[in-house]
């Protein structure tokens, strides 16, 4: 799996409090209420710590076919579709025939609304289906976003973009031929701890920003199929870096809102560890950013399960531990002589992200994490690890900006209204 996941029926029950419906628990003291459960809607199954604004009805939300039923699909994704209020599961595209029938028995996807990889060229003729969210090996994203533009459908792909440049510029071609959508799935971009922390910075509460560091990474399992595509340079792109060390990257980019101008790596793996015989291990990274900021970061494949980024300004520090958690973020503030805990009720990051590229869809607003933003993390991620190969320090100011700075594009609250 790419980052770690718990049992939704796990998650404690929830909602917000205080207006617009958010709940901030200060000072470390949680500040919640039970809440009752709420009924079942036709597709997906409600989460009622979410409590969404009501759905838009059924012909107004945008149909979704799902591609990949692997951990995340079924962990989170259909899933998802029961809390989102402008998109709705349409249809399921599997190379397992069975697996696909017991999903869509499941939530309400019918039998003629099932693909395989070999047919999914056939989604060109269901009108049901207006977009489609690719949740495969990175090295297939490529492919299923060119067949998704073909077939004119709308395409929310799971990050990374892809495992090299080329393969993102075409995904974004493509788009831009078939005159539809292509967004990058950065939920943390949607995460309201995130959107905070954002805020907070944009308004210079944590003083002048001198440097931010990350490590982000687990230890990988090559007897879980899930992991051993994360192991297969073709299919993965590289180690951990490009699974979860992204989340370091974008997380660094978006909360600064500036883009690295150079960036220096060390690469280390131990030598007899089968696990890299194709991909990396540790990446240890330094970026510089225009202000001055320096970054300082790792990522592996092999160390203990961590998921942490502070920022350190002359005013204080903010720390995200954990950082990439599903449904459980965490955010510690000190500054102004004050120490807060920031902890939003648990919320559904993927229906947010989902709804957001709905409303990019039907009311024009711009995406978030468009594919040029995909683009700027795989180039990023490549320089550094090439600076890594190479033990020099790579130039990264390739005039990059992002199209959309969350922190101002995104609304509070729950769901994208
Ligand atoms: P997974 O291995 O659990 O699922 C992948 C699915 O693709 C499986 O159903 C598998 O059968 C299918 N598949 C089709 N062709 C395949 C092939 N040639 N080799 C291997 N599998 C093939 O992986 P996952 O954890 O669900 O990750 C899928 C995508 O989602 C990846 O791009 C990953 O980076 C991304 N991801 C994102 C998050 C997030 O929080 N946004 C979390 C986990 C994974």
């Amino acid at each position: 799996m790419g980052e770690k996941r718990e049992d939704s029926a796990s998650v404690t029950r929830r909602t917000f409090v205080g207006a617009a419906g958010a709940s901030l628990l200060a000072g470390g003291a949680a500040i919640a209420q039970a809440v009752p459960e709420v009924p079942n809607r036709a597709v997906g199954r409600p989460r009622p710590r979410d409590l969404p604004a009501e759905p838009l009805p059924d012909d107004r939300r945008l149909g979704f076919a799902v591609v990949g039923l692997g951990k995340l699909a079924l962990s989170e994704i259909v899933d998802a579709f029961g809390v989102t209020r402008r998109a709705r599961l349409a249809a399921l595209v599997s190379g397992d025939r069975d697996k696909a029938r017991r999903v869509g028995a499941r939530y309400g996807v019918p039998e003629d609304a099932l693909y395989g990889y070999e047919d999914f060229d056939r989604i060109a003729g269901d009108p049901r289906i207006d977009a489609v969210y690719i949740v495969l090996p990175n090295g297939l994203h490529r492919e299923f976003a060119e067949r998704a533009f073909r077939a004119g459908k709308h395409v929310l792909c799971e990050k990374p973009l892809a495992t090299n440049v080329a393969d993102c510029e075409a995904m974004i071609a493509a788009a831009r031929t078939a005159g539809r959508k292509l967004m990058t799935a950065y939920r943390c971009q949607f995460e309201p701890h995130n959107l905070t922390a954002m805020r907070m910075l944009r308004r210079g509460e944590l003083g002048e920003i001198k440097v931010v560091s990350a490590d982000i990474g687990r230890a990988a399992d090559p007897t879980d199929p899930s992991d051993q595509w994360r192991l297969d340079r073709e299919l993965a792109g590289s180690g951990s870096l490009f699974d979860i060390g992204i989340y370091a990257l974008n997380g660094a980019r978006f909360l600064l809102n500036e883009e690295p101008v150079e960036v220096r790596a060390q690469l280390f793996a131990k030598p007899g560890d089968a696990r890299f015989a194709e991909v990396e291990d540790v990446v240890a990274w330094q970026m510089r950013f225009p202000s001055g900021v320096l970054f300082n970061g790792s990522t592996s494949y092999s160390y203990a399960f961590s998921n942490s980024i502070q920022v350190i300004g002359t005013g204080g520090i903010m720390t995200f531990d954990p950082a990439i958690e599903y449904h459980a973020q965490r955010l510690r503030i000190r500054a102004g002589g004050q120490d807060r805990v920031i902890q939003w009720s648990p919320i559904d990051q993927f229906a947010r992200e989902i709804d957001h590229f709905c409303a990019s869809i039907s009311d024009g607003i711009p995406v978030v994490a468009d594919g040029e933003e995909g683009l700027q993390d795989v180039r990023l991620m490549l320089a550094i690890l090439e600076a890594g190969r190479t033990g020099r320090a790579v130039a990264t100011d390739w005039g990059y900006r992002r199209s959309a700075d969350p922190a101002t594009t995104v609304p509070d609250g729950q769901g994208v209204a």
